[in-house]
């Protein structure tokens, strides 16, 4: 039996011993890769569900789940796009969004996009509040408080899956001055110079190579 820890607040789960406990659709996941006997810590009464309108960025509390996301009339356009890569309305209902930056998967729904519309992170570390790029983002590196989006960034998302509910073996986005790729066996990575593949039962390294050369040219970028 795995244990619940409940908090008075976000300092206080900081001090605890355990994996945080949002939306629980990776962390209660059956074949989650994360740590099965570890202690969850409920977080979730604690996070921001806003979103704000600041100017040509919005501000989005990490606690939004996809589907309030999708729903709200702040959000651009590229960016739900990424959040219907979700497929499942039920998981929709639950995952939140800061969530799926911190499982930092290779198959990544938002990470490519965000990171394309020069996504920064406030998370809460011992020392206090932090305002850093999604790229630095480092897993186990504090509580992610909320996401700061431009909203007029020129993203393209590209996406391939064998069926809309399949894992994807390449997602990829590109805005004029960032690209960002989760390769299916390989990670996310957040230039093109570093990106390696690996053959998997998703493609062999050669098929992933070829789709994110494809995107990238796609895209304008080559
Ligand atoms: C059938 C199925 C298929 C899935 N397919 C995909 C997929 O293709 N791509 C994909 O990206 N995801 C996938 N997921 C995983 C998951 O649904 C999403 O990644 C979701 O957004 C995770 O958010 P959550 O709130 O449920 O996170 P949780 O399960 O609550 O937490 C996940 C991890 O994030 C950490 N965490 C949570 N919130 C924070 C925070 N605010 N600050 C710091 N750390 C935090 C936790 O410690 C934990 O390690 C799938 C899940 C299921 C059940």
């Amino acid at each position: 039996m795995r244990e619940l820890i409940r908090v008075n607040s976000l300092e206080e789960a900081l001090g605890k011993k355990g994996a945080y406990l949002a939306g629980g659709t990776e962390i209660l996941r059956l074949d989650s890769p994360l740590d099965k006997a570890i202690s969850v810590i409920d977080i979730l009464p604690f996070l921001s569900k806003e979103v704000e309108d600041e100017g040509d960025w919005i501000r989005i509390g990490a606690g939004c789940t996809f589907s309030s996301l999708l729903s709200s009339a702040l959000i651009p356009s590229f960016l739900k796009e990424a959040l219907s890569y979700m497929s499942s309305p039920e998981l929709r209902e639950m995952a939140t969004i800061g969530g799926n930056i911190a499982s930092f998967r290779d198959d990544s729904f938002l990470i490519p996009t965000l990171a394309s519309a020069y996504a920064r992170l406030e998370v809460l570390l011992p020392g206090g509040k932090e305002c850093i790029p999604l790229s630095s983002f480092k897993r186990d590196g504090g509580i992610i408080l909320s996401i700061t989006v431009s909203k007029t960034a020129d993203v393209k998302n590209f996406r391939e899956s064998l069926t809309s509910h399949s894992h994807a073996v390449v997602t990829a986005a590109f805005s004029s001055e960032c690209e960002c790729y989760a390769v299916k066996g390989s990670g996310i990575f957040f230039d093109h110079d570093s990106l390696s593949f690996a053959s998997d039962m998703y493609g062999s390294a050669e098929y992933k190579r070829y789709l994110s050369e494809l995107y990238r040219s796609e895209s304008g970028r080559s």
